[in-house]
Formats: C-alpha cells, structure tokens, sequence
C-alpha cells in the first residue's frame, strides 16, 4: 500500500501534465473500482480545468474548474500513468490500452493520464470542493503531519492517556493523517522510542520530539521519490518504495545502524513492526 511519501511523488510527477490543463476527454470504461464511480463521470471531467493537484492524506485531489474535486485513491496496486508530450509538441505517443486501464484522461498539452489498477483497490470519485471535508474517505482524518495543526502541543494533547501502543496510536488516522506502517517503524527508531511503550505513559518531551522526526522520515521519503522519478518518464505508484532510506523497516535481522545490534521483527495488531532492541526504550 503506497503511503504519504509514494502518493506525494505521484502528485508531484502528475502536476505538470495537469495543472491548470483541460481535460479534453475523460474515458471511464467501467462502473467501479473498489466502489462505484460517480455517475456521469466522464461528462463531469470533460471539458474542465484543473486548477490544481493537492494532497489529503494518502488521497490525490484535482481541483476541477466546476466547483468539484475528482478523489483519487491508489488503492494496493493503482498506478497512474502518464504519457505523451506534456510540454505540447508534436509528439503524441502513447502506450497501447491495456488491460485495467479504467480511466483515461487526455490532457490538453498531448499529456494522457491513465488509471491503470489490477486489483481494483483503488478508487475515485467526484466531490463538491467546497464539501469535501465532510466527504466519508476524508472525513474524521487528522491532521496533515506537514500542516501546523500538527505540532508537539497536539501530539502531546491527543496522546495523552492512551492506553494503546505508541506505534497503534501513530497509524491511528485520527491522529495524523497519512502515516502508515513503513514511516512510523522509521520515526520511532530515530525518535529511540520501543513501539510498544503505551502512549500515555511516554514523557511529553519525547512524544513531542516525533513532531519533528516525523516530518523528517516523511521529507527524506518525498526527496528519495523525487529523485528515483527523474530516472523514469512515468508517474506510477509502481516505482515502489524507497528502500534504501530505510533504517528499520524489513531489516529484521540486520545490524542496527546505530548500535549494531540486530533488529527485532515483531507483529502488532496484525502487522510488522520493525526496531532495534537496544537503541528503542
Ligand atoms: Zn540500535
């Protein structure tokens, strides 16, 4: 499942063939993904503006010149695909249709946007700008971990008496929006803290420290996609994760970088948990 960093490097390499382009044909070629699509969606997209590319979360937002924002969620495999010359010229290539190609958007510019998902994980959708917190993927998520309603003040507030495992509490997208597995693995072997410490009984001043380690796991990430996108024309949630920034995470094993010591894999509500024994207390 891509997480915030991999969805950002999307949004980024997607900005240039979109923003503030037409869509001058939106193909739809079926009802659904994980969920129904919106009705009349292709006559929705064609013909209008994206003013611009945001991101909420592990969501792709494309702020349509209609009032309306076409939700884009890559699921566990969605890529998006972009192809054609975005600067405008003459060259229009443009891969052969293939199979899980669900959405296709043509792009003033020459530019191709295509939605290609195997598994049908992903999902979009069309929602009033205007609305959209209250939609029901966006609504109850917390805080971006990069906006400044995230802030040691709030971490320690929200944390405070939690019963849960700092790691459980961290994936809790109430919390923090967009912070998955990988990264919270990551921030608290930086922070040195043991993912299984109760949150609340974490010192305010160590809670506090993840503030600014998670907007370095998550920065470093971003700045990783950045450059192994440059190595490749296509925008794709393919290009995988970024792996060698990882210190932790699918090293069970492995010497700690820090100390030596051989990481320890455990499994916390269903899920891997990666960290050093001697460094995380
Ligand atoms: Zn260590």
């Amino acid at each position: 499942m891509p997480e915030l960093p991999e969805v950002e490097t999307v949004r980024r390499s997607l900005a240039p063939a979109m923003e503030g382009r037409v869509i001058t044909q939106a193909q739809v070629n079926r009802p659904d993904l994980r969920w129904p699509l919106p009705e009349r969606m292709a006559e929705r997209l064609t013909g209008r503006r994206v003013e611009r590319l945001r991101r909420r979360s592990k969501y792709i937002l494309a702020d349509l010149d209609s009032g309306e924002s076409l939700l884009i969620h890559l699921g566990m495999s969605g890529r998006m695909l972009v192809s054609g010359d975005m600067l405008g010229g003459f060259h229009h290539d443009h891969p052969a249709p293939q199979k899980h190609d669900h959405v296709v958007l043509d792009m003033e510019g020459g530019a191709r946007v295509t939605f290609n998902d195997a598994r049908r994980f992903g999902a979009m959708d069309l929602v009033r700008t205007d609305r959209e917190a209250a939609h029901w993927l966006l609504a109850g998520l917390g805080p971006e971990p990069f906006g400044n309603e995230f802030n040691e003040d709030y971490l320690v507030a929200r944390l405070k008496g939690r019963a849960t495992p700092i790691k459980a509490a961290l994936l809790d997208q109430h919390v923090v929006a967009g912070l998955g597995n990988i990264y919270v693995s990551e921030a608290l072997f930086r922070a040195g803290i043991d993912p299984r410490r109760q949150a609340g009984r974490i010192a305010a001043q160590r809670i506090a420290a993840l503030v600014p380690v998670i907007r370095e796991v998550l920065s470093e990430a971003i700045a990783a996609g950045g450059s192994s996108l440059r190595d490749h024309r296509q925008a794709s949630g393919e290009l995988g994760y970024f792996q060698h920034a990882f210190r932790v995470y699918d090293r069970e094993g492995a010497p700690c970088v820090t100390c030596g010591t051989p990481l320890k894999r455990i499994v916390q509500s269903g899920r891997s948990t990666f960290f050093c024994p001697a460094c995380q207390k």
